[in-house]
């Protein structure tokens, strides 16, 4: 967990006249994002090197982060997980890395319906724009970063409710972008009042990386209010590493649980910031302090862009290995692969059972000791 000092943006020479009221206003957050070097070297200093890279990248793959994450940048280096997470870097466009990766490894784009994937029979994921207030250079999604900022019209969004309403297998909806609570109050409302009005819609799931890069989101009392009143809603965010969590996050959080909307976890396993079984067993302790359930850990998407973040798929297992045991069930997520071409996720685990015969079930725990028993397989 990250703990602040009081007034901790004033320390930048750009934001020390910045009170607290607006610094801790979500507006004033995303109206205030930093998306060029010019603006950037106002916070930081940032070397020849860096900066040569900066302009190589950026017009490929954008940069935007808002104020409030930016700040959480202790050094302004790779070495860094949060300046990594925005910064470019060379290897985004290097095609020796790249050359194998997709812009849309999961075949999203191709749906029944434009902005709706629907790849389970109970649920789909339900796309409403493409504006993010941070461009994470992990991005699974980063095509958006190509083709541009663009929030669905009404009229878009009134053919895809269209689809759920004449499917009744859907059962969840999964908001997702972009992200979704960049849109004003007044936009949520409609597309929430309209999908929980849905009979056959028992859950609608917003993901949205906002309790992370604009925690003051949630310090609005009209969009607690909106998320109050629809009661089919459950939010999952993007932590990746325990310098992202705050005290502002805490108190993000706790607004949201107060309005009796669950929060959970994804995070991504990327090399140089988190490939790490210390770093991920203090990250789910820190959603656990906060009450945010972790829920998934995924292996790096494929994503072109990207690629240079992945890590052997074995490291995942190693960390899942080493959080068993030593972490509360309550903290430990799925550890998941995303099968190319849309065939879907895969739970991976360590493997438990030693061995299967007749007469018994020989497995292996948590501290590597062999356990033999009489349970029969089948
Ligand atoms: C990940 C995903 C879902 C949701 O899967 P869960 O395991 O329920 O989190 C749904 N649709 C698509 C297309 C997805 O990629
Ligand atoms: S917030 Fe999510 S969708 Fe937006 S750039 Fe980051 S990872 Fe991608």
């Amino acid at each position: 967990m990250n703990f602040l000092p009081e007034r901790y943006w004033q320390r930048f020479d750009l934001w020390k006249d910045i009170d607290e009221n607006l610094w801790n206003n979500w507006k004033w957050q995303l109206k205030n994002r930093i998306k060029s070097i010019q603006e950037l070297e106002k916070v930081f200093s940032i070397d020849k090197k860096k900066k040569e890279i900066f302009q190589k990248v950026s017009p490929v793959f954008h940069f935007g982060t808002t104020p409030y994450y930016i700040s959480l940048v202790k050094k302004p280096d790779y070495t860094d997980p949060v300046f990594r997470q925005i910064f470019p870097s060379f290897e985004e466009i290097d095609p020796d890395i790249q050359n194998n990766g997709s812009n849309d490894p999961f075949n999203e784009e191709r749906s029944p319906v434009e902005g709706i994937t629907h790849r389970y029979p109970d649920r789909v994921l339900f796309r409403v724009t493409t504006f993010c207030s941070v461009y994470c250079r992990h991005c699974m999604r980063k095509r958006n970063f190509i083709y541009g900022e663009r929030a669905k019209s009404k009229k878009d969004i009134d053919i895809m409710i269209e689809y759920i309403r004449k499917n009744r297998s859907i059962r969840e909806v999964l908001i997702s972008g972009g992200d979704p609570l960049t849109l004003p109050n007044k936009k949520l409302d409609y597309i929430l009042g309209r999908l929980q009005g849905i009979k056959h819609v028992d859950i609608i799931r917003i993901g949205s990386r906002e309790p992370v890069v604009n925690p003051f989101r949630f310090y609005d009392e009209n969009l607690l209010e909106l998320f109050e009143r629809y009661d089919k809603l459950w939010i999952v965010t993007h932590f990746n590493h325990p310098n992202e969590i705050t005290q502002e996050t805490k108190k993000a959080v706790k607004n949201i649980l107060s309005t009796g909307t669950p929060v959970l976890n994804q995070t991504v396993l990327l090399k140089g910031i988190n490939d790490d079984k210390y770093i991920i067993e203090e990250l789910m302790r820190s959603l656990l302090r906060v009450k945010i359930k972790p829920y998934y850990l995924f292996f790096c998407d494929p994503t072109k862009g990207v690629l240079h973040f992945r890590t052997d798929i074995k490291k995942g297992i190693e960390i899942m290995e080493y959080l068993r045991g030593r972490l509360s069930g309550l903290g430990i997520p799925t550890y998941a692969v995303d099968l190319p071409e849309g065939k879907g996720k895969v739970p991976l685990l360590p493997e438990y059972i030693v061995e299967i015969n007749d007469k018994s079930t020989v497995f292996r725990n948590y501290e590597g000791e062999i356990v033999k028993t009489d349970i029969k397989w089948g």
